[in-house]
């Protein structure tokens, strides 16, 4: 199969979906939850009664499409319609999709519909890896797992910071070091069921920028969790370890490929955010005169549009290519990477240049601009940060080790 970038009639219908939910939804209310900072749970439950919140959805997306490209459509739209809300939607996402990459098909049943629940009975995910000291360097992590042969229990201990649904999820997958004397070959990935008494929120961030999205630190104190919910199991766990102390490979370049292929859809998140200030920008060009003639006659402000029609479709398109190679596992130069680099640039640039075309109705809280101008930022620093994915695409490139 070759990449083809026309979408087909179940994706176009499902980019006509999101964008209703989004523009009737989800950007009508962006403004309250930004100014509100709280996580908007009333939006929330009217994207699970129509199945957008779901995990349902989520597997139909990402299993039943061949080519890779129905997530990044679908988020493109949602984000679209705000970054904040949009990530209270997806967030849970992350927890699933860690699941997906290193359950079990058993722990993948259990653990990822109870990262959504029902509209009736919403449940979040959050999935924590980053810590106060190990931000882009994840070998750092120091929350430590200990398996405790008489009880049959994992007992975590360890404090998660930045993380997205934190404290708030009623799953969280934990990131956890499992023998120190391995680096980041010895971690594991560990689910904490709903309602555990060792796990608590720490601090609550007040952010720049996608505000509606709850972010906040996770604290394990003397944790205790089922041996079985170690992602994998324990018997593959083992195993794997085993191989790595025996100098072999410990599928460090399956994990690299897990998440290339996720960095894509982070990049079509910042293309919704750029598109929305794009359009937004064209039209108030269109209708707000200056020395007698709409401002957008002045190439100036024209030239700056047309930019921005190019780099987004730029970016839209290294997206959708990412999408395409991650889903046929066909990477070669980092090509994940690129996208959600070249993607999270082009929305703090194009949002940038929006609040200029705006003038000073770019700066206030009245209109959305400066809104979508501080979600973007985010895109250059979570999921690997500009630099790291600059390092990633430079290795890839080089075949050589990149400091
Ligand atoms: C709103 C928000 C939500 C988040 N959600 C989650 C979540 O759900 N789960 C989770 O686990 N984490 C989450 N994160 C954490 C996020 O992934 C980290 O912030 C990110 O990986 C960067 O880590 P750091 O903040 O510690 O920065 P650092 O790693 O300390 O980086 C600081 C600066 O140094 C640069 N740098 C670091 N190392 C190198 C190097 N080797 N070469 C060149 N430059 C380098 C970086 O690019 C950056 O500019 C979230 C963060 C935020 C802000």
């Amino acid at each position: 199969m070759d990449f083809n970038p026309e979408l087909n009639e179940d994706q176009i219908q499902i980019q006509q979906w999101v964008h209703d939910f989004a523009a009737e939804v989800v950007r009508p209310a962006a403004a309250d939850w930004d100014e509100r900072e709280e996580t908007p749970w009333p939006i929330i439950k009217e994207a699970a009664e129509i199945g957008l919140y779901s995990w349902e959805f989520m597997a139909e997306a990402m299993m039943n499409d061949p080519t890779g490209l129905t997530m990044p459509v679908a988020l493109e739209e949602l984000f679209w319609g705000d970054a904040g809300i949009g990530l209270s939607i997806m967030g849970s996402g992350l927890a699933a999709a860690g699941i997906a990459a290193s359950g079990t098909p058993e722990q993948v049943m259990e653990w990822v519909p109870q990262c959504y629940g029902s509209a009736e009975n919403l449940m979040l995910g959050a999935f924590a890896s980053s810590e106060p000291d190990a931000g882009s360097d994840v070998a750092a992590i120091r929350t430590r797992a200990v398996y405790e042969e008489s009880t049959d229990e994992w007992v975590i201990n360890g404090t998660k910071t930045w993380i997205t649904n934190g404290g708030i999820a009623d799953v969280h997958v934990v990131v956890a070091v499992v023998d120190p004397e391995l680096g980041s070959r010895g971690h594991a990935s560990f689910v904490i069921p709903p309602g555990n008494a060792g796990l608590s929120q720490g601090q609550k961030f007040q952010k720049h920028g996608i505000r509606a999205s709850h972010t906040a630190e996770v604290v394990l104190t003397d944790c205790r969790i089922p041996g079985n919910c170690v992602l994998g199991g324990r018997d593959k766990l083992e195993e794997r370890l085993a191989r790595v102390r025996e100098g072999k490979s410990g599928n460090a370049q399956a994990a690299m490929q897990t998440f290339e292929s996720t960095r894509p859809a982070v990049g079509a998140q910042a293309v919704g955010i750029a598109r929305a200030a794009y359009e937004y920008s064209l039209e108030y060009a269109k209708e707000r005169r200056q020395f007698g003639r709409p401002i957008i006659q002045n190439q100036s402000i024209a030239f700056m549009l047309a930019d921005m029609a190019m780099e987004i479709d730029a970016a839209r398109a290294l997206v959708w290519r990412g999408a395409w190679l991650g889903k046929h596992k066909k990477y070669r130069n980092a090509e994940g990477s690129m996208a959600k680099l070249k993607a999270g640039r082009v929305a703090v640039w194009a949002t940038e240049r929006a609040i200029q075309i705006l003038g000073g109705y770019g700066y206030v809280r009245d209109y959305p601009v400066e809104r979508w101008h501080r979600d973007a930022k985010i895109y250059d620093i979570f999921e690997g940060t500009e630099q790291i994915q600059q390092l990633v695409i430079s290795r890839a490139i080089s075949g050589m080790r990149i400091e």
